[in-house]
């Protein structure tokens, strides 16, 4: 059903006067754009009537099954601004992801050639919303269980939908570094869990250990994995890395429990085309302290969609805390975000074909 899209243009979008104002401190996630992306999926006919229509309020049954059982996933990716137009970065990644996590959720299939057009048409439609500079433009695909029933089983209807947000840096303050709580009292996903799913239901269990790490005066908190409480798996929606002294890194292995970041996977083959030695393999929080102190760790990176490539400077848990490095950002963490964010907007060569123009 690809091109296939009814485009009902918003009658009253924001005026360029009001959108500029929107976009010179946008945040994360609370300046969104005039449209949005809607897709019809009901059991025996497949996905039809798709529109891309005035961004506004939806209205749901309150027995849509998502409101009970929270059969729902989600897509997380950026439009940039090129010199000369616009982008995105490996689509077709983000939509491969989202049909894992729909299998996971015993969701139906998006084709991926839909999941693609459908982000195009939304950025091709708001494309004077991504900001220049450092900002993008946050794309949220996502799809939930809208039939009205309250069994419990998979729903046979859903909407897949794409939302907009122009963006500025994910950390308040474009910090250097964050501080990190390592979490004793809650897991984040079990072995033959949803862990490797991006679905809501993962954030909805993360949400009281971010409290915490909050409470602790952190940034974000760190999982240990749900057998051992012994393994660092990732923090609450990013992926994470460990430079040693010799110059390799380790990050945790996707066993199911963690989520396959695509920034993950782009950092590990950048790492590894530039000579670097990268260990996908467990790594635990005794040794991380123990490598802080004793210097044989050098750097620690969280690396996600959102945040992008940010430094861990300090780690705080139930037991005290430590400094990693000099508590900033580290020279391997700074030159692998600028090649990273060099491919993203257009100003480093792009030998992978990751990045996708939208004409
Ligand atoms: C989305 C997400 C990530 C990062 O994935 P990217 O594809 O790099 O954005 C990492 N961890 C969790 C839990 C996530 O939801």
């Amino acid at each position: 059903m690809t091109s296939q899209f009814t485009i009902l243009p918003n009658a009253a979008p924001t005026s360029a006067e009001d959108r500029a104002k929107l976009l010179e401190n946008p945040g994360f996630g609370r300046v969104f754009t005039d449209h949005m992306v809607v897709v019809r999926y009901v059991e025996g006919k497949g996905w039809h009537d798709a529109e891309v229509k005035a961004r506004g309020p939806l209205q749901i049954d309150p027995a849509s099954a998502v409101l009970h059982y929270a059969q729902e996933i989600f897509e997380g990716m950026k439009a940039y601004r090129l010199g000369d137009g616009l982008a995105l970065f490996r689509p077709e990644a983000n939509a491969a992801r989202f049909n894992l996590s729909a299998r996971r959720m015993a969701m139906p299939d998006v084709p991926e050639d839909l999941f693609i057009e459908a982000v195009e048409q939304l950025v091709r439609i708001d494309r004077d919303w991504v900001p220049g500079g450092g900002g993008s433009l946050y794309l949220r695909p996502f799809m939930f269980a809208n039939e009205v029933f309250l069994g419990v089983k998979p729903s046979s209807e859903y909407l897949f939908m794409v939302i907009a947000s122009s963006v500025g840096a994910y950390f308040k303050g474009g910090k250097d570094s964050v501080t990190v709580w390592v979490s004793t009292d809650y897991t984040r996903a079990a072995p033959g869990g949803t862990g490797s799913a991006k679905c809501g239901g993962n954030y909805a269990a993360s949400l009281l250990a971010q409290k915490q790490a909050i409470e602790q005066g952190c940034d974000q908190v760190v999982f240990l994995d749900a057998a051992e409480r012994k393994w660092i798996e990732e923090l609450g929606g990013m992926n994470v890395f460990f430079v040693m002294d010799d110059g390799s890194m380790v990050t945790p292995p996707l066993q199911g429990t963690i989520l396959p970041g695509i920034t993950r996977d782009s950092i590990i083959r950048l790492a590894r085309d530039e000579g670097i030695t990268v260990r996908e393999e467990p790594y635990s929080y005794e040794q991380w302290k123990a490598d802080a102190r004793s210097g044989k760790l050098v750097e620690t990176f969280a690396c996600g969609t959102a945040a992008v490539v940010t430094a861990i400077g300090t780690v705080k848990g139930e037991d005290g805390e430590f400094t990693i490095g000099a508590g900033g950002t580290g020279q391997t963490t700074a030159r692998l975000r600028d090649k990273l964010t060099g491919i993203q907007r257009g100003t480093v060569a792009d030998p992978y074909g990751w990045v996708r123009r939208v004409g």
